[in-house]
Formats: structure tokens, C-alpha cells, sequence
């Protein structure tokens, strides 16, 4: 048999379905990684115990606790790894978690975080709640109307962005952005759910940390919470590190091994997510009763221009802008629809539909209508089915659309 050829020169759709395979053992072993539970770890002497104990403190990722994760979360780690091209991966419990990390971990009272408006909204919370108490000063600001420059003040510790944006997919300029921020010694740091970590490459791009809520495309089947942060330099694995010791975070072996499940079908989910959700995208626009549809793949997308130059493919998240509907009738419209389950989150297999709040489209600068929005996210399904579906419920809610 011949040696495989170098990890370099895969493709990285071939090394994301390799990505921590175990080693065989006497000339055999499983196919996928084991899940190794445990809630603390054994040593052969107390010698060895304390080397773990000194290596870790020392940066390196090794376990001398059931906290720190074994096997299962390594080979996870590495895969994300791999996936954004950084340097280290944190592994949360929830999406919003990684990003209070983050948040948590850079940012001391008396610093200024600058955040676009169009970011998932309960970071809003994450702020009013606890960077507030802590005198921490978070200001929200349109990337694309407003100057990034004139906005840094000599106290500004950290730039987040999320492109594209949530619900109106507002696609940000993270290369200039990013070396604006870097230029003054601010820390950038994205929210990447959107592209799966597929689509999308942030920290090539200039960004210092890429966030995804793993809940979403790398677990694919709803049936998962997970926070992923990847940063690219050992300096800020060392500042993560230590508020993610602090915060005493961590995730359960089989909830790191779904995620490495749902991460070996990423690419192929993402393409069809394409594919069906730009047949959707399509027939909207040319239905009478919408009057704008948000995909960025679409040529009349705004941000059409920057997501080909900066993405590689469009995930199955579309929003649309009534004509004339009232609040009222766009709820009628969801309630018309059969095959759509009717619910927040997306990523997973299903299509589900969400009447937009207002309010979050209103903090939006990037929002200028005043008519409901409604979002979609195309599952797997034949779109055929989802298309036949949204159109009896615009013949079924016609009257009040
Ligand atoms: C869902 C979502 C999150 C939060 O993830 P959870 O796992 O639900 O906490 C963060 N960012 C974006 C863009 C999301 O869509």
C-alpha cells in the first residue's frame, strides 16, 4: 500500500471528512473518533500528574481534568481548526456562549467594544445585562454608512462584526475593516455562523477570531447546542484560555462527537442548502406581493459584489420584504404555510419560517422599509415542495397581502 499523500495537498473537503481519525491499533480500529465521557482524569504517579499540570499551565492542550475534554473534543478542536484556519478552537455550550467569551475575555471596565448593528440581537443582552454592570461600553455602529476609522477611540479593544449580517444578510467588508482595527491595535473578532465555516474564512481575511454557533450548520440536524471560537494566534489562545477556565466552560463528549459527525457532511449539506434556497430566492422575486428578497447570492443582492469576492457559496437563510402587508397578515402568511415549521434557529435539514420583530430590523441601519419581513431557511427538502408551498400560502393569505 502507499503512503497517503501530504495533509497539505488535500482539498479541504477531503480533509474535513479524515479530520482526527483515530490511529489503528494493532493493525485495526473504528472508522470514527470514540466518545470518551469521563468527568476527571487518572494519572500513573503523582510525577505524572503534576507534568500534566505544568504542560497545561504552560499552554499546552493537554487534559489533567474531565473539564478539559478528552479524545472526542481534541479531534473536534482540530477539525475546527482545520475548517476556519486558525490556530486554536474553544468549545462552548451554546452559540451565545462563545460570543459572551469573547466578549468576557477581552474586553476590562473602562474599555470600548465597537460592534456592527446588524449582529445576532442577543448580544444586545449579553451587553445591557453584564458589560454594562462592568463598565464595559459597547457602541453599535453601521459598517457600511459609517467610518470605522472616526469611531475608534483610544480605549477600543475589540471590533465585531458578523457578515453576513442576521436576518437582512448585510455583507461587511471584514478585509478593510480588518486591517482598519488591526492598524490601531484592535482586536477583530466575526461571527462566521452564517457560512458554516464552509463558505467563509474570516481569519484569512484579516479578522483575529471567527464565532460560530456549532447549533447551526456543523450539527446540521437540530439537534444540538454548541459554540465554536477559533483565534489565530497563541496570544489570544492564552487570553480565551484563561476566561474559559475561569467561566468553567465545557461540552459533553457526545455533543463534541455530533458536532464532528455533522462537520464530515458540511460541504455537501451547504451546496444543496444553496441550490434549494436560490430556486426559493428566485421564485420570490417574482412574486407580486414581495418586494425584496435578501440573499446575497442573488445579482440584485446589495451585497452581492463582496460576498463573491469573499465567499466561496450562500447558505439557505432568505429573507423577504412584503409590499404592503401589515404585521398581522405576515403572520398569515407563516400560519399559511404547511411543509415550513414555523420557528427561531436554522442549520438543521428542516425549512423553517420566522416573522422578523421589527424592533430587531429597526436597530438595523441597513433597514430602510417599513413593511414585515419574513425569514426563511431552506432545508433540504425538494424545493418543488418548499416553492408549492409558499405559494398557496401567498394564495391563501392573498387577501390581507
Ligand atoms: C443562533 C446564532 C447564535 C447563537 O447560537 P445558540 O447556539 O443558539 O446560542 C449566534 N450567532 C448567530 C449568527 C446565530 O444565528
Amino acid at each position: 500500500m502507499t503512503a497517503a499523500p501530504p495533509r497539505k495537498r488535500l482539498h479541504s473537503a477531503t480533509r474535513l471528512l479524515h479530520a482526527g481519525a483515530p490511529a489503528l491499533r494493532d493493525g485495526a480500529g473504528p472508522v470514527n473518533v470514540p466518545v470518551v465521557r469521563t468527568s476527571t482524569v487518572r494519572f500513573e504517579n503523582t510525577a505524572a500528574q503534576a507534568d500534566h499540570h505544568h504542560r497545561r499551565t504552560a499552554g499546552e492542550r493537554v487534559a489533567s481534568y474531565g473539564r478539559h475534554g478528552l479524545d472526542t473534543h481534541r479531534a473536534l478542536e482540530d477539525a475546527v481548526v482545520g475548517l476556519e484556519g486558525g490556530h486554536r478552537a474553544f468549545l462552548t455550550p451554546s452559540g451565545l456562549s462563545a460570543i459572551t467569551l469573547v466578549l468576557l475575555a477581552l474586553l476590562s471596565p473602562g474599555d470600548h467594544a465597537l460592534v456592527a448593528d446588524g449582529v445576532y440581537a442577543p448580544l444586545r443582552r449579553v451587553d445591557s445585562t453584564l458589560l454594562q454592570r462592568l463598565g464595559i461600553t459597547v457602541e453599535y455602529f453601521s459598517p457600511t454608512h459609517d467610518d470605522l476609522a472616526s469611531r475608534l477611540r483610544p480605549n477600543t479593544r475589540l471590533l465585531y462584526l458578523e457578515s453576513p449580517s442576521s436576518l437582512l444578510y448585510e455583507v461587511l467588508d471584514v478585509p478593510a475593516l480588518s486591517a482598519v482595527a488591526r492598524d490601531r491595535g484592535v482586536t477583530v473578532a466575526t461571527d462566521n455562523t452564517w457560512s458554516g465555516g464552509w463558505f467563509h474564512q474570516p481569519l484569512a481575511l484579516g479578522a483575529n477570531i471567527s464565532i460560530q454557533a456549532a447549533t447551526k450548520y456543523i450539527s446540521g440536524h437540530s439537534d444540538l447546542m454548541q459554540g465554536i471560537v477559533v483565534v489565530d494566534s497563541p496570544a489570544l489562545a492564552a487570553k480565551l484560555s484563561t476566561a474559559y477556565e475561569a467561566l468553567g466552560l465545557t461540552i459533553g463528549a457526545d455533543d463534541a462527537y455530533l458536532a464532528l459527525r455533522g462537520l464530515r457532511t458540511l460541504p455537501v449539506r451547504l451546496a444543496q442548502h444553496q441550490r434549494n434556497a436560490t430556486a426559493v430566492a428566485e421564485f420570490l422575486q417574482q412574486q407580486p406581493q414581495v418586494s425584496r428578497v435578501f440573499y446575497p447570492a442573488l445579482p440584485t443582492d446589495p451585497g452581492h459584489a463582496l460576498w463573491k469576492r469573499d465567499f466561496s457559496g450562500a447558505s439557505g437563510l432568505v429573507s423577504f420584504e412584503f409590499r404592503h402587508a401589515t404585521p398581522a397578515a405576515a403572520n398569515a402568511f407563516v400560519d399559511a404555510l404547511r411543509l415550513f415549521g414555523i420557528g427561531a434557529s436554522w442549520g438543521g435539514y428542516e425549512s423553517l419560517a420566522l416573522a422578523a420583530q421589527p424592533e430587531r430590523l429597526r436597530e438595523h441601519r441597513q433597514w430602510t422599509g417599513d413593511a414585515p419581513v419574513v425569514r426563511l431557511h431552506i432545508g433540504l427538502e425538494e424545493p418543488q415542495d418548499l416553492i408549492a408551498d409558499l405559494a398557496q400560502a401567498f394564495a391563501d393569505a392573498a387577501p390581507a397581502l
